[in-house]
């Protein structure tokens, strides 16, 4: 060991990650310090109570509830209190005085991480937030540094886990939306307000930043096109299972070209098809996942424990463990990077293959009349399947595979087969993704 001095770490937070990094910090010690060169010495741990029992035992001593003052004393800010308040102000009252700075919080990351990253930069000091993506994987790391030679041209993730759950519980067990949701609650994927979760809004957080680095351009939370998992039925499992695929939220991040010519990006989240025979259909349960397709690496799929407590904690002592060596090695880290300044295209913009389901009367020319709205609107039929009629109307389920077209002739095209006669109802629409 060198004779470099101890370096402070603070600790803002105490809950499910707070607690397992206080306790890897304690109980790995001489470890940590081996392989950082210098000791890394917890000086205090932030949280609103003092006297609440924490998952693992600390030593009470370290508790407190002014953070702002903890932070003063600190070379390292670990901020794991989560939200966007308290949490933005002490961080950027943590890099101002210097400190670096661990964050997981998706949430202040996606919503502030370029007013964070400029503070930082103009004062020297690194902001590391590999655990805000997909918890213990590490993503935020092989996109800023491993693959920063290389070009990007998507990424697409299973980056929440609740949904994932759910999702996967329909499609292997049959269960229908209500009952996986029930379940997914019982086990504690979903939180006691799961809209965050099934409407795709903590997706989208995690799209944000995906797509910010994967492009080296800042993109807002408001750019992020946003579904969720809520309208999905247990029919539409079944016929996409049919059809050789399974459905996944997923939040995808892509280079595009607009029709004008003009290079921008899309950062999108929504439940969508995806082949049985892809690497992101393979992820069960709770599990994420995050495939990226590069130019000269060409696809990378990076696959683990998207969340848990422990988990994460380990996301948050790689972050520290850099943070430290940089301390103890001296430099400038590694800056923000957003120079390519994209734009993000609208949805209108992006071209997928799509599988629509049509409930229609089971009458003769009703397929030709299908097949002629779609061709009007330059979409084309890759696969088409009708069932037998199963009522005593006649009505009868078209389902339909299309070719890849644009999000805007899919739009017309819907409205166009909802008038139409031939057609009772447009009862889903989804895009199928991956090759
Ligand atoms: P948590 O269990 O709710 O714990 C939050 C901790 O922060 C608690 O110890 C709480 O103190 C403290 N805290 C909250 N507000 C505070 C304030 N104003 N002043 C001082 N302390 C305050 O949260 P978590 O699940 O560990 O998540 C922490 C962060 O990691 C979040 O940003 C979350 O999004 C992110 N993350 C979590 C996971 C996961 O699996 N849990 C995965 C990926 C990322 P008290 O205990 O005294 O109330």
């Amino acid at each position: 060991m060198n004779n470099y001095r101890n370096l402070r770490v603070a600790l803002l937070g105490c809950g499910s990650v707070g607690a397992q990094v206080a306790r890897i910090l304690l109980e790995h010690e001489d470890e940590l310090a081996a392989r950082v060169g210098s000791r890394l010495e917890l000086i205090g741990i932030a949280v609103r109570d003092v006297n609440t029992k924490r998952d693992v035992e600390l030593p009470q001593e370290l508790f407190t509830t002014d953070a702002e003052q903890l932070i003063l004393g600190a070379d390292i800010v670990i901020e794991l209190m989560g939200g966007i308040e308290p949490a933005r102000s002490l961080i950027l009252s943590a890099i101002s005085s210097g400190a670096d700075v661990v964050t997981a919080n998706k949430a202040l990351i996606a919503t502030h991480g370029e007013e964070l990253a400029g503070v930082a930069e103009q004062v020297g000091a690194q902001l590391y937030y590999e655990a805000a993506v997909a918890g213990a994987i590490p993503i935020i790391r092989p996109l800023r540094e491993s693959l920063a030679g290389d070009r990007i041209n998507r990424v697409m993730g299973i980056v929440n886990g609740s949904t994932n759950y759910i999702l996967d519980r329909m499609d292997r067990f049959g269960d229908s939306a209500e009952a996986a949701a029930a379940i997914a609650s019982e086990l504690g994927f979903l939180e006691a307000d799961p809209t965050l979760d099934v409407e795709g809004y903590d997706a989208a957080q995690k799209a944000t930043i995906l797509a910010s680095l994967a492009f080296h351009t800042n993109v807002p939370g408001d750019a992020v096109h946003r579904e969720g998992i809520t309208q999905i039925t247990a029919g539409q499992i079944e016929a996409a299972r049919k059809a050789g695929y399974v459905i996944k939220l997923l939040a995808i991040a892509e280079r595009l070209v607009d029709d004008n010519g003009v290079e921008g990006i899309s950062a999108r989240v929504y439940p969508a098809l995806i082949s049985r025979e892809h690497p992101l259909a393979a992820v069960h349960e709770g599990k994420n996942a995050v495939f990226v397709e590069a130019e000269a690496a060409g696809s990378l799929m990076f696959y683990g424990a998207g969340a848990g407590g422990k988990e994460t904690a380990s996301a948050v002592m790689g972050d520290l463990v850099s943070a430290a060596r940089r301390h103890v090695a001296g430099g400038p880290g590694i800056p923000g990077s957003t120079h390519a300044d994209l734009p993000v295209l609208d949805i209108e913009n992006v071209e997928t293959k799509y599988q629509i389901m049509l409930e229609v009367n089971d009458q003769p020319g009703v397929l030709a009349e299908v097949a002629g709205v779609l061709s009007e609107h330059g979409v084309s039929v890759a696969r088409l399947e009708q069932s037998v009629p199963q009522d005593a109307n006649g009505t009868a389920t078209l389902v339909i595979g299309t070719h890849s077209a644009k999000e805007s002739a899919l739009a017309a095209t819907v409205t166009a087969l909802a008038a139409s006669g031939a057609v009772s109802a447009v009862s889903s629409v989804l895009r199928v993704e991956g090759n």
